[in-house]
């Protein structure tokens, strides 16, 4: 298991409110504030609903402020949020607090506060540092404006901080992409999430191609940037630890998105969050006014639930495990599913291993470079055992 992997479990807080919408975002994020006043006594509500058993029992290692944007929240507003989950929850001392910034919304200020309220990861939305990306992409701040930001965020004390980038962006070269390869390493973060750009169903970058006024990258130009970004990156010294995300070792591995990849139980508060305690999953209404006004009926914000059978949980454990580079757990594997993976998978694992594609390694069973890169290819093989 690697340092940061704890298998303790974790908060999620979503706080959905953005100063505006970026073209290709389908987060529940909203940039109308009339909500706003009511959110934080509903969600301090819903956090205090959760103080029992089994939720209580085990202390929590990760709190992670997602959105929407964060970094929108006053120093007060954070510091109400977190007095009502260490009120309610157990709370492990070395616990991982990360919040969600982005550059144009938190002054040095600002950082500071967070930071002495227990912040300590900062997860920055950069997205691009090319300001020609940046308007296509609908984000309210400039290339300087980012750098200005991770550099305030040093000097508030940050030392965990991770930045976010998008690829395959519409007219994206493969020179401009190597530029923004070269300005991350450069500002040598302890994490990178690399995320190829998404064209979800209702969003306006949808709708756009749609209309043909956008044209997405080819596949093999998105191909050739995510092998430059794991090239480049390596190179520099970070480690490709699940598919889209890098670290410079293994104590920055997030280690609240690494609960999610691995079925360990987390609890999620506010519009559209989601929970997994074994060996169920729900999700919350997905509209800030909803929220607050069940919450205040002392209504359940709870809009789906479902329990999570034998198959659906051996699917998610292979699609998940193959995307990172621990792999699966062999040992757990059987623990769990009481068979084993190789019997089950021979097939497919065989194919895999002549191509080159992965390996059985250290009792893990796990993709090598070469397959990660075609993991979303792979992955649907595994589908039907
Ligand atoms: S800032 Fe983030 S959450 Fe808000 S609209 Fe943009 S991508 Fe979506």
């Amino acid at each position: 298991m690697a340092k940061n992997i704890t298998g303790r479990p974790g908060l999620y807080v979503h706080i959905p409110y953005c100063d505006t919408k970026c073209a290709y975002c389908d987060f529940y994020s909203i940039t109308r504030q009339d909500s706003r006043a009511g959110f934080i006594p509903a969600l301090i509500r819903e956090i205090q609903s959760y103080g029992r058993e089994p939720y209580t029992t085990r202390p929590f290692d990760t709190i992670y402020f997602g959105g929407g944007t964060p970094s929108l929240l006053s120093p007060g507003e954070l510091e109400q949020i977190l007095e009502a989950l260490h009120q309610t929850f157990p709370i492990h001392s070395g616990c991982e607090i990360t919040l969600e910034a982005n550059p144009g919304t938190i002054g040095p200020e600002k950082l500071k506060a967070f930071k002495s309220l227990g912040v300590n990861r900062l997860s920055m939305g950069v997205q691009s540092f090319d300001d020609t990306d940046l308007k296509a992409l609908g984000r309210i701040h400039s290339a300087r404006q980012a750098v200005q930001s991770f550099s305030e965020a040093r000097q508030a004390g940050f030392d965990n901080i991770s930045l976010d980038l998008i690829f395959a962006l519409p007219g994206q070269t493969l020179g401009r992409w190597e530029l923004n390869l070269q300005r991350i390493r450069a500002l040598a973060p302890e994490h990178i999430s690399a995320y190829n750009l998404i064209y979800e169903e209702g969003t306006l970058f949808h709708r756009w191609r749609e209309e043909g006024k956008i044209k997405p990258a080819p596949d093999i130009l998105e191909q050739k940037l995510y092998e430059t970004t794991i090239g480049a990156l390596e190179k520099a010294g970070y480690i490709l630890y699940e598919v889209s995300n890098f670290s410079r070792g293994e104590q920055y591995y997030s280690r609240h998105n690494s609960k999610y990849w691995d079925h360990t139980p987390y609890l999620g508060f506010g519009p559209s969050a989601h929970s997994y305690w074994p060996e169920q999953r729900w999700s919350n209404i997905r509209s800030a006014t909803g929220y607050n006004r069940q919450i205040e009926a002392g209504e359940s914000v709870v809009r789906f639930k479902e329990q999570l059978d034998d198959e659906t949980r051996m699917f998610e454990t292979v699609m998940l495990g193959l995307r990172t580079r621990a792999g699966i757990d062999l040992k757990r594997f059987t623990g769990r599913f009481h068979s084993g993976f190789d019997t089950l998978f021979r097939h497919q694992t065989e194919e895999l291993i002549r191509g080159g594609f992965a390996r059985f390694e250290d009792d893990h069973f796990r993709l090598t470079a070469k397959g990660l890169m075609i993991c979303d290819e792979i992955i649907p093989h595994f589908h039907h055992g």
